[in-house]
């Protein structure tokens, strides 16, 4: 029998389940509330230049192999334009007000492969010499941890933990270093650590396997061109999908589409638990007129730590120095992109300027354009209450843990189908 799965979101998440699942034979309907498909992937055009809103990287661990970004690219014909950010300028880490130094480029979360004098400036004399004792410590040490925090602690010390670790931690999962469990920070960290004995080597064990050496990739012209391709591709494989459709009632045979009842399976692809005021983000991106800061001073970007007071965004991406393809469509002019906790200050644009010049250190002449998009997240879900569940909830923040999920779950029904079985018979299934 085919099934008649009802897709609730068009995020990547939904669209990723909604293709694969209609490849595999499935009749698949998507229901998206807002007018285009993406969710926080999303475009925006910004002084005429069309950029990302959202997510503009993706990680590229796991190669590109089956469940990954890079492969689904791949299968979706954009593996040519898959773009490694800018080499040889590493983001920094303005730690406080009159301190600012880069992070290692080799690391993984700001832990150090190379623990050579080049990290002096971030952790002084006495925090390398305690970092440099990963090698020789016994490899108990540490083996016990349960978050990042506490294994980076226990074999490299606090200082790399405050200084580089914590930095990053808050930039990319938006907590700190002692509440990110270990398997979420890096799937293969703990299996790593314990293969080698050392924190280091586990790293640079992880890193190796990383495509050119990046930890992260886009791809030429943005992000969200993944998004259409995923459209275009899952409506030619039969799926229909459609946005500016919210649903607005589930249940286990059907769901409501304003108003109308459908049968089918539900999947849920949108978030279920309400947004976390503790997880809101505004993000203003400038295009600038600023020559100095042609010579990228600061790298791909700044990760901002609490202590650096007057400056309060809390990370800086220099969009013109981090993606050849933006310098391109910007010639002269400047692109970055600020987050700050919490919604947007009335005064978001001018304080965005500010912010800028203070981190990157130069002036800005003229401001060209301005967006400012404030995002909200909801946690973690943690219990399983639902059927079928994809995306960020389920899988975890970021676009190589939902496409992974995502895909996994599509197969796991078409295997239950290969062998004769309805998904919806299963009731209840772990995402
Ligand atoms: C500013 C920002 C920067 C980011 N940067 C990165 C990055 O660089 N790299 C990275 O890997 N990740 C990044 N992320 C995270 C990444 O974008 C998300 O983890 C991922 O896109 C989540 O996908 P999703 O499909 O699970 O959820 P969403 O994209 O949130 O999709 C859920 C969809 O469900 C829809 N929906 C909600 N309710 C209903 C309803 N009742 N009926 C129908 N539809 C409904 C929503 O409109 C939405 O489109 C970033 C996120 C943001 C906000």
């Amino acid at each position: 029998m085919t099934a008649d799965l009802l897709v609730v979101g068009g995020g990547v998440a939904g669209l990723v389940f909604a293709r694969r699942a209609a490849l595999a034979g499935h009749r698949v309907r998507l229901f998206e509330a807002a007018r285009v498909f993406g969710g926080q992937v999303t475009r925006q055009d910004v002084a005429g230049v069309a950029l990302d809103a959202g997510a503009e990287s993706f990680a590229t661990r796991g190669g590109d192999g089956p469940g990954t970004v890079l492969g689904l690219l791949g299968e979706l014909g954009l593996a040519g334009d898959v773009v490694a950010p800018a080499a040889g300028s590493p983001a920094w880490v303005q730690e406080r007000d009159d301190r600012a130094f880069p992070l290692p480029a080799a690391g993984l979360l700001g832990i150090p492969t190379v623990l050579d004098d080049a990290l002096l400036p971030a952790l002084g004399e006495a925090g390398l010499a305690r970092a440099r004792q990963d090698a020789v410590l016994p490899p108990e040490q540490g083996a016990t941890a349960l978050t990042l925090g506490e294994l980076v602690r226990a074999r490299m010390g606090d200082r790399v933990v405050e200084a580089l670790v914590a930095p990053v931690v808050r930039g990319v999962h938006s907590t700190t270093p002692d509440q990110l469990p270990i398997d979420s920070a890096s799937p293969h960290l703990r299996a790593e650590f314990g293969r080698t004995g050392s924190l280091a080597a586990a790293v640079a064990s992880i890193r190796s396997t990383s495509p050119a050496g990046s930890q992260v990739a886009g791809v030429r012209g943005g992000v969200f061109r993944l998004v259409d391709a995923l459209v275009a591709d899952a409506a030619a494989h039969g799926a229909e999908l459609t946005a500016g459709a919210r649903v607005t009632a589930v249940e286990d045979d059907g769901v409501e589409v304003d108003g109308r009842r459908l049968r089918g399976i539900p999947v849920l692809a949108r978030a279920q638990r309400a947004p976390d005021p503790a997880r809101r983000i505004t993000v203003v991106t400038l295009v600038v007129e600023a020559p100095g800061w042609r010579d990228a001073p600061r790298g791909t970007g700044v990760l901002v730590g609490p202590e650096a007071g007057r400056v309060r965004a809390r990370a800086l991406t220099h969009l013109t120095a981090k993606w050849p393809w933006v310098r391109e469509a910007m010639g002269d002019r400047e692109a970055v992109r600020l987050s700050y906790d919490g919604s947007a200050a009335p005064d978001a644009a001018a304080a965005a300027v500010r912010d800028a010049e203070t981190l990157l250190g130069a002036p800005v002449d003229a401001l060209l354009d301005h967006t400012v998009r404030t995002w909200d997240r909801s946690g973690r879900a943690v219990s399983d209450d639902a059927a079928l569940t994809v995306g960020e909830e389920r899988a975890g923040t970021g676009l190589s843990a939902v496409v992974r999920q995502a895909e996994g779950l599509a197969t796991s029904l078409t295997v239950e189908r290969a062998s004769g079985r309805c998904p919806g018979e299963r009731g209840r299934m772990e995402g």
